[in-house]
């Protein structure tokens, strides 16, 4: 019998539906299990668990909150294998890779752990005669976190650690393709101590979304996925009142200048293009090769390209497969519009062949690309990386700054003056000095620019902590101390 994911509700699992989807192996291609989707009346049950949990947790001391965080962290880190081995097993990116997501998400539950430095409020004392002022941060109250597929474990614990230490209650909605570390995630947030329904996972697709962003108790909504749906998951939560901070869409150019050492940023333009079949936000699909160092540049990402082992993620390989047959399809497609286009087409990732039914595209090479061409103007979301050559390193960060998304970039160069440069001009959100991914630690905070981004805080680290918190000023006099007559032994100012 196929395996069913089904929701995780005020403590309580549960499998009713009308409405299933299909989970796949992306490396074989078979139908492992099916998920329930929830409609209007099962995402009502989850908010009003989690808004019925909210007195209680947000009551909860501070210190209390951060030990059931703790706990938390150990039991994700006892569990790390298991959450890896379900990502695998339903995004397909390699054991390394998933192994690597947790420990990221990992260090976001560290900084909840002790995030009641942050929740420190500030104080001024006689603002009037006897009079003080002070500010608190409160909780906002049922926050959603809606998350894409390609970090089933990573983005989910970008939310809700941080969201739950603030003293908010949650509901997860995970993508429908890879849903079981979500569940997992919750089953281990209930055996750390966390009470029932202030954490909740609702499966389901665009439906399931549209009725939480509508639920009149949800207070707050944080959104990962592609440019399109953040686009319009903003507007709508935000027309409801509701605060939203929306992460889009990709396309992260790397600058190579000819006096780069070429053999670093080689090999860091190969793991950050390829690594997890591209299917990373902060993946690397556009090279801009400045000045002479083009040719040298295309041997040096060619040759390693052909040492690249691709197959089940399971395996000892350096990629695994993409997340559906359709995405394989759309991939393989850009590919043939490039090679359409007169892109130069350095190497076939649709050559490959790999036993079985996997969704496999290999590693793919297009050099001398135009800027107008669909190879460069798309997020492939896939395993091609695509040679732009620019005469100078102005002409550069022009394309860049001229780019409609602005979520990561890098440069690889051996002169501090043209980082510097970079740096100051990019208009980018997380920057990369000889660095390919430029993913922040934890403690500060994650998000791009332009259609990157929809909103005004980035996720985790301190942004994370204004977003899942209201601040509220109190202005106090204590003036019965007089009235009554107690000698303060000083006499206050009138
Ligand atoms: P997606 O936008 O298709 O889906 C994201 C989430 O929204 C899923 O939970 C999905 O069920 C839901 N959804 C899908 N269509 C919807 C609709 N029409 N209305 C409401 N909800 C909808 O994204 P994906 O394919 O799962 O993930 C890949 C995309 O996410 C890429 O574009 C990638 O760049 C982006 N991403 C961005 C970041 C970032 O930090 N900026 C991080 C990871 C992924």
């Amino acid at each position: 019998m196929t395996r069913l994911i089904e929701h995780r509700i005020g403590g309580k699992t549960l499998g009713d539906a009308t409405t299933y989807g299909d989970v796949h192996d992306p490396a074989t291609g078979e139908v492992t299990a099916q998920v329930v989707f929830a409609d209007a009346a099962t995402v009502d049950l989850a908010v009003t668990a989690a808004a019925e949990a909210l007195p209680e947790w947000r009551a909860t001391s501070l210190p209390r909150r951060a030990r059931v965080l703790f706990a938390f962290r150990e039991l994700v880190a006892a569990h790390r294998d298991d959450l890896a081995r379900a990502i695998t097993a339903e995004h397909g990116k390699t054991l390394d890779d998933a192994r690597g997501e947790v420990d990221r998400g990992l260090e976001v539950v560290e900084f909840a752990c002790g995030l009641g430095h942050l929740l420190k409020g500030e104080y001024s004392e006689s603002v009037g005669p006897g009079i003080d002022s002070y500010s608190i941060r409160q909780p906002v109250g049922v926050v959603v976190g809606i998350t894409p597929f390609n970090f089933p474990a990573m983005v989910p614990l970008w939310m809700f650690p941080v969201a739950l230490a603030c003293g908010n209650t949650f509901v997860l909605k995970p993508s429908e393709k890879d849903p079981t570390t979500a569940t997992l995630l919750a089953d281990l947030l209930a055996e750390a101590g966390l009470p029932s329904g202030a954490f909740n996972v609702v499966h389901g697709d665009r439906d399931t979304v549209t009725a939480l962003l509508d639920h009149p108790d949800v207070g707050a909504v944080s959104f990962v996925g592609s440019t399109p749906v953040a686009r319009a998951v903003h507007e709508r939560a935000t027309r409801a009142g509701k605060r939203a901070q929306a992460l889009g869409g990709a396309k992260n150019h790397a600058i190579v200048l000819p006096d780069a050492d070429l053999d670093l940023a080689a090999d860091a333009i190969v793991s950050a293009a390829y690594g997890s079949a591209g299917e990373r936000c902060m993946a690397v699909s556009v090279v801009v090769a400045v000045g002479d160092v083009g040719d040298a540049l295309v041997e040096a990402l060619s040759t390693r390209i052909a040492d690249l082992r691709v197959g089940p993620g399971l395996d000892d390989v350096d990629m695994g497969p993409l997340i559906t047959a359709e995405h394989r399809d759309r991939v393989r497609g850009y590919i043939d519009a490039g090679e359409a286009a007169g892109a130069s087409l350095v190497a076939d990732g649709r050559a490959l062949e790999v036993d079985g039914n996997g969704f496999f595209v290999g590693p793919t090479l297009f050099d001398h690309v135009q800027p107008t061409q669909t190879i460069y103007t798309d997020e492939i979301f896939g395993p091609v990386l695509s040679v732009v050559r620019t005469d100078t390193l102005q002409a550069a960060i022009d394309l860049v700054n001229a780019n409609p998304y602005g979520n990561g970039t890098a440069i690889f160069t051996g002169d501090g003056g043209a980082a510097r440069a970079f740096q100051e001009t990019i208009e980018v959100g997380m920057v990369g000095i000889n660095v390919p991914i430029p993913v922040p630690l934890a403690f500060y905070s994650f998000g791009g620019w332009k259609q990157s981004l929809f909103g005004d805080l980035h996720v985790y680290g301190p942004d994370a902590v204004r977003f899942n918190t209201r601040t509220k000023v109190v202005t106090a006099r204590w003036p019965q101390t007089q009235q009554r007559g107690i000698d303060l032994g000083f006499t206050r100012d009138a």
